[in-house]
């Protein structure tokens, strides 16, 4: 089952009955974290057992399913915590500060067509919610195909979680083979005897990464006889660099889909899975792989949820390795692979091209094939650049793929 969490602005202020049923959930999840703590339980069927009597006694009016949702979102911090104590990652006792509550499907209704919430925060007592619904929303609307999940209320805001199974893969007429580097996606599409390299530049993410790091640094210099608020200024300045970061891979992760899909191809990508570069700190975080570990999720994710096919590879020595004669070189230096037996290439586009043989010679890429000979090397397909991310919806919803 995929889940996609859709987020809504309500038309106006969350009426008073809300912001205490807000306040109550989480006072219950507090409880019941508190009470976990003390019992070292974690399940939500033992919180219940353990937590409800004495807060349905403290709060007697408070809608029956809201407080067992409660228990249920605190036996996720629970647990949460309880796998850093073991990792010895230091964990402060849990307690959550924001306001929020979560209610499942059954414990709510949603009219698709009017996008009007109808909550019950006690007996007799229910409150209506206006969502703002845009053209963005509209899409999950309308599609009977999603089933609604679980509802979250924030003061300002709702996410709604909307469900459907995984759909089948489709089997692909064409394939897209990407090599994931620091600043662009570089690979080779191959449809029928043609392939032609592609690309999708994203320079600005390490400019973003960079500038914030700057940044922080300075922060922590200026404010170092207060630790408090230049920990508070750091955290502001990573949510940030966070979202800037995440809107832009959301992008680039759209464009190639959005070729992908439009074209049937299978995906080709690296698995990273364990790789770790052994250089300095500081390179380390320059090079950070973050950005490029979170793009394979985004990726992965909306192609299972559009049923586009996804093939990783084990990426070992893609980048050293001639595709034609099969020699293995020593050193990856240099932006243009050349090879003693007369092949060369741009590095990055050689390392997908050696991907996508791997995928077809292990017989993950279905029955399709490839031979490097019938490269094109004077044609580029640009996926995304950032000119791109300039936004043009106001939402930042929108997927932009462009193909030259
Ligand atoms: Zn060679």
């Amino acid at each position: 089952m995929l889940v996609k969490g859709v987020v809504f602005y309500l038309d106006s202020d969350l009426p008073t009955e809300a912001k205490f049923l807000l306040e109550n959930f989480r006072l219950a999840v507090n409880n019941a974290i508190r009470a976990g703590l003390q019992a070292r339980v974690t399940s939500r069927n033992a919180l219940v057992k353990i937590a409800y009597k004495d807060f349905r006694e403290q709060h007697p009016r408070m809608y029956a399913q809201h407080l067992v949702s409660a228990f249920e979102v605190a036996c996720g911090i629970l647990k949460n915590h309880r796998k850093r104590v073991r990792k010895g990652v230091t964990s402060r006792i849990p307690y959550v500060k924001r306001l929020l509550m979560k209610a499942e499907n059954q414990a709510y209704k949603l009219d698709r067509k009017s996008g009007v919430i109808d909550l019950p925060i006690r007996a007799g007592c229910h409150i209506e919610l206006r969502l703002i619904v845009s053209q963005y929303h509209r899409k999950y609307l309308d599609d009977m195909s999603l089933s609604l999940g679980s509802l979250t209320v924030l003061p300002d805001r709702v996410i709604v979680a909307f469900r459907k199974d995984a759909p089948k893969p489709y089997t692909p007429d064409s394939v897209i083979s990407l090599d994931t580097n620091e600043r662009s996606l570089d690979g080779v599409f191959v449809e029928g005897d043609v392939a032609k390299a592609v690309k999708a530049e994203f320079p600005d993410i390490a400019i973003i990464q960079q500038r914030h790091h700057d940044r922080r640094k300075r922060l922590q210099k200026k404010k170092a006889h207060d630790r408090r608020t230049s920990k508070n200024l750091c955290r502001r300045e990573g949510t940030r660099e966070h979202h800037r970061i995440d809107y832009r891979l959301h992008q680039v992760a759209n464009s190639v889909l959005k070729f992908a899909e439009e074209r049937r191809s299978a995906i080709v990508l690296e698995d990273l899975k364990g790789l770790k570069s052994k250089r300095s700190k500081e390179l380390n975080r320059r090079l950070s792989m973050w950005p490029r570990r979170k793009l394979h999720q985004i990726i992965e994710y909306k192609a299972q949820w559009k049923g586009v096919p996804v093939i990783k590879v084990d990426p070992r020595n893609s980048s050293r390795t001639c595709p034609i004669c099969g020699k293995t070189q020593y050193s990856r230096m240099g932006a243009e692979f050349k090879c003693e037996c007369g092949w060369r290439l741009d590095r990055h586009i050689n390392a997908s091209i050696n991907l996508l043989q791997t995928a077809i010679s292990r017989g993950m890429a279905g029955g399709l094939r490839f031979n490097p000979g019938a490269f094109q090397h004077d044609v580029m397909m640009i996926l995304y650049e950032p000119a791109m991310a300039a936004r043009s919806e106001p939402n930042g919803t929108s997927g932009i793929a462009g193909v030259t």
